[in-house]
């Protein structure tokens, strides 16, 4: 069954006739269209795409299962014709879609068709992932450690963090990466305080944590990972929040199967952080679907993590513990759910390594 097969028995469940489909991620998991100006219309038996003249060619060659259709620039204007007879209700992505932008669709579209927010109903498909997924997901990260490796072994200590970060992108996109999955994260001494730190101009010291977290993006999908590093003996303090955050990550990574919450996973982390008197330390959510996009479903978060988790799904699991003014470690894995438990995709060891 093709993913807009599966998208119909969406629309069936949400009583929709139809999805408009804009967003562009969404529309190459459907379509495989990989351009940046296009849509898709997707019904039980209706399949269109639109783009312009720029995208006719490449769309030709990337999208088979598709009415490919050329229209203007102005793409939207196309849907004021073209609608299968019957056609009543029509879903909108209206978590994706500007208010001007749907403005103009209401515009050009026939009167007596109701547009109907549909909300994320590509990604509820997106979120479970096919074997071919997996393969690009496990590449990318196996493509990440390389790099990250190849970047540790120049020595780092020193070395300004951004000059770090920039190698390491430019390393991955030598082995073949698409591009980095986000902007790296080098973040040493009371930098790593902050979980999204960035990366500063700033020389990585001796004798303090360092944390990392990078991905790659390989055939458009992203890998995602984040180890701390010690770059030479440190604090007692340092070591005992990293000793901790390891055993934490790994309770909840033991806990990804078929079964529990996203909730349910994160509390084993959390509970494990609080009881050391670090509860206030850990203020993000567990962790998050990673595939087309680094961000993406299931959430992994104790507000957030209603859905149980299944195989397919995609998740990591990167707890961490950031002390203002001393430092932080996270330990990020990428990990595969399967039917009876998990496959962790990245490969790095998780036990403190000194690094220079
Ligand atoms: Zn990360
Ligand atoms: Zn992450």
């Amino acid at each position: 069954m093709s993913r807009a097969d599966r998208l119909t028995e969406l629309l069936d469940r949400e009583g929709l006739d139809l999805l408009l489909v804009t967003d562009l991620t969404n529309l190459r998991y459907l379509t495989g269209f990989t351009g940046t100006n296009g849509m898709a219309v997707v019904g039980r038996e209706h399949r269109r795409f639109v783009t312009d003249f720029r995208y006719v060619e490449q769309a030709a060659a990337q999208v088979t299962e598709f009415d490919r259709e050329e229209g203007p620039r102005d793409f939207v204007t196309a849907l004021g014709g073209g609608w299968p007879e019957g056609a009543k209700r029509v879903g909108f992505e209206d978590h994706k879609v500007s208010i001007r932008q749907h403005a103009r669709i209401r515009e050009v579209m026939p009167a007596g068709i109701e547009l109907v927010p549909a909300g994320a109903l590509v990604e509820e498909l997106r979120a479970v992932k096919e074997a071919q997924e997996l393969d690009a997901i496990r590449a990318a990260s196996q493509l990440a450690d390389a790099a990250l490796t190849t970047i540790l072994e120049r020595g780092v200590v020193g070395r300004p963090e951004r000059e770090i970060a920039l190698e390491l992108e430019h390393e991955m996109r030598r082995q073949g990466a698409d591009e980095p999955s986000f902007a790296s994260i080098v973040a040493s001494a009371e930098r790593g305080a902050r979980p999204h730190a960035g990366a500063s101009g700033e020389p990585i010291p001796a004798g303090t944590l360092l944390t990392i977290d990078w991905g790659a993006k390989l055939d458009g999908y992203c890998s995602d990972c984040t180890r701390t590093f010690a770059t030479g003996e440190v604090s007692d303090e340092l070591a005992e929040i990293y000793a901790l955050t390891q055993r934490a990550q790994q309770a909840a990574l033991d806990a990804v199967a078929p079964g529990p919450t996203g909730a349910e996973v994160d509390r084993i982390a959390r509970d494990i952080i609080s009881a050391e008197g670090h509860g206030e330390h850990f203020g993000h959510g567990l962790g998050h679907g990673v595939g087309l996009e680094v961000h993406e479903g299931p959430t992994l978060s104790a507000q957030r993590g209603d859905d149980a988790l299944v195989s397919g799904h995609v998740v990591t699991v990167e707890p961490g513990i950031y002390i203002p003014g001393v430092g932080g470690v996270r330990i990020e894995d990428l990990a595969f759910v399967t039917v009876d438990g998990h496959d962790v995709a990245t490969g790095l060891s998780k036990d403190l390594q000194i690094i220079t």
